[in-house]
């Protein structure tokens, strides 16, 4: 039975994002309904069990960004929704990983002045560069990373920095890398962090990386504990306690604009409301609104994106704890001795699973009683998963899961009598449970010149891109974003009461 609900917001999707703008709307005093596709929230902040339970997996890593008490946007965020309480569920690490590099373990510590003395001790003849890296991380890495503070005019841009900003977004990571140092090798250290902004250093742009390297080294990295699921359940309860609905297993398939309303058809809705807020992938909001034509004008604009990366994820259980086996570190960036700078070439005949940064996750580390699990993860392409048959698709994830599996043995040989169970993801696995499109999951690449500011102005002003699509990709964005403009769109009814 359709039934009929009548509210001021309807919120499509459930992942960090809908519900951090959800929070941050009933706070403000509107009536605000989520309706999410799935059975459960959390969208990729969301976890499976295998092994009657004894095994959980998280679908996405759980490595987070901007917890640094006064410095990190996502510290700020939680503060300002008096949601302190869930500081509590984030463990800062002392370390952000270990890159594996012409079998060289390089550790890089969580603290700026420690990853500048490590980069120092391991390539000291890189000094100069070294320092203009950690100079321009400061300025326009800071810069790009108070966006969030800039919408709520707390922060005053300065323009001077902003005409150099300009320059290196036109340009790539790995091209700014070439420019400051003088040889590869520290380019090829550095470069596969681009990994935790779902990137590529041959194609992210270097002002948004220099946002992701202040965010990771400045911003305070850590970890959530337990799976990304955790936050979400938590963060659906503060929804709901404040007075939010959540209407599960409730894909939105259509929206009509009535005038001074929207009608909204859901698998189990009609909904009555004042605004529509997508965090789905924006091209789905155009389809939606196909009665629309002036949305439909918006698939020019679209035009100017590139759906971005995806993941190849192996899921392995071990018979010990990985801490056994000399694995300690919560993650390993193992990088191929020529780097991650594949061709097109490399790409399409999968050479590139064994060139491209792999990265080799500590679960157990992070979560000891989700059991002794590791995830091995390598960014991947839905192009490449979703035409094949249900056949072709099967060889093809068995093919690639061995050359995983084969790459890590390399640098970890002593795990192979250990593992117990594997199982993989592919982009098509990731779409089944988020409906991103391709199933990416970093929304679009920020490619040079790539401006998520276009996305702002949506032709039908009762529907607003409210995502990572529209505001950056990961963790932090999307639960900063989603607070802004939650805050940002509902005070002015708090201000008129
Ligand atoms: C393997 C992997 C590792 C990652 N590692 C990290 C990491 O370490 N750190 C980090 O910061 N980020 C990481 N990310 C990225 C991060 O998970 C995402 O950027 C972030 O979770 C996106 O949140 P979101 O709310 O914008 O979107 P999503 O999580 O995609 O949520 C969107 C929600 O909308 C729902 N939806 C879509 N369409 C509809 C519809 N028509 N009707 C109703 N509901 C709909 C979906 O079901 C979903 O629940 C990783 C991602 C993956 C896959």
């Amino acid at each position: 039975m359709i039934e009929n609900l009548e509210v001021d917001e309807l919120v499509i999707g459930a992942g960090l994002c809908g519900l951090m703008y959800g929070i941050s709307a009933v706070t403000e005093g509107s009536s605000v309904a989520i309706s999410e596709a799935h059975h459960k929230v959390g969208g990729y902040a969301t976890n499976f069990y295998r092994n009657k339970r004894k095994f959980v997996f998280d679908c996405s890593q759980h490595k987070v960004s901007g917890l640094k008490e006064n410095v990190g946007n996502l510290w700020n965020t939680l503060k300002r929704l008096e949601l302190q309480s869930l500081l509590d569920e984030f463990e800062l690490h002392e370390e952000i990983g270990t890159v594996v590099y012409k079998n060289q373990f390089i550790k890089l510590p969580s603290e700026p002045e420690d990853i500048k003395k490590t980069l120092i001790t391991h390539f000291p003849d890189e000094l100069a560069g070294i320092e203009k890296l950690f100079q321009d991380i400061e300025s326009h890495g800071y810069q790009h990373y108070m966006f969030f503070r800039k919408l709520m005019n707390e922060y005053t841009i300065n323009r001077d920095i902003l005409r150099e900003s300009r320059g290196l977004s036109k340009i790539t990571a790995r091209d700014y890398f070439q420019s400051i140092f003088k040889g590869p090798d520290i380019v090829e250290v550095l470069s596969p962090i681009a990994i935790y902004s779902g990137s590529i250093s041959n194609e992210v742009n270097a002002f948004y990386f220099l946002h992701c390297l202040y965010a990771m080294f400045y911003g305070g990295p850590a970890f959530m504990k337990g799976t990304g699921q955790r936050i979400s359940d938590l963060l659906l309860k503060e929804f709901v306690d404040r007075g939010g609905i959540l209407l599960k297993k409730n894909q939105v398939h259509e929206m009509e604009d009535m005038g001074d309303h929207m009608l909204v058809t859901t698998r189990k809705n009609t909904v009555k409301t004042k605004r529509v807020i997508a965090t789905c992938p924006p091209e789905d909001v155009v389809r939606m609104l196909k009665k629309d034509e002036k949305s439909q004008e918006f698939k020019e604009v679209l035009e100017n994106f590139t759906v971005g990366w995806g993941h190849f994820c192996v899921f392995a259980v071990l018979s010990v704890p990985p801490d056994e086996l000399g694995i300690s570190s919560p993650e390993y960036l193992l990088v191929s001795d020529t780097g991650d700078d594949f061709t097109e070439e490399d790409f399409e005949n999968d050479r590139y699973y064994d060139l491209f940064t792999l990265s080799v996750s500590n679960y157990h580390r992070v979560d000891p009683e989700g059991g002794y699990i590791l995830q091995f993860i390598v960014l991947d392409h839905g192009d490449r998963w979703f035409h094949l048959s249900e056949e072709e698709y099967n060889q093809r994830k068995d093919k690639i899961q061995e050359k995983l599996i084969k790459r890590v043995l390399k640098t970890f040989p002593q795990i192979e009598d250990k593992l117990i169970y594997t199982e993989s993801s592919t982009p098509k696995t990731n779409y089944k449970f988020t409906l991103a499109t391709k199933g990416s999951a970093f929304a679009y690449k920020m490619l040079p010149k790539t401006n998520l500011g276009l996305l702002s102005n949506f032709p039908n002003d009762k529907v607003k891109l409210v995502s990572t699509w529209s505001g950056g990709p990961g963790y932090e964005t999307a639960m900063c974003f989603g607070f802004t403009q939650g805050k940002l769109l509902n005070m002015e009814k708090t201000q008129n009461i």
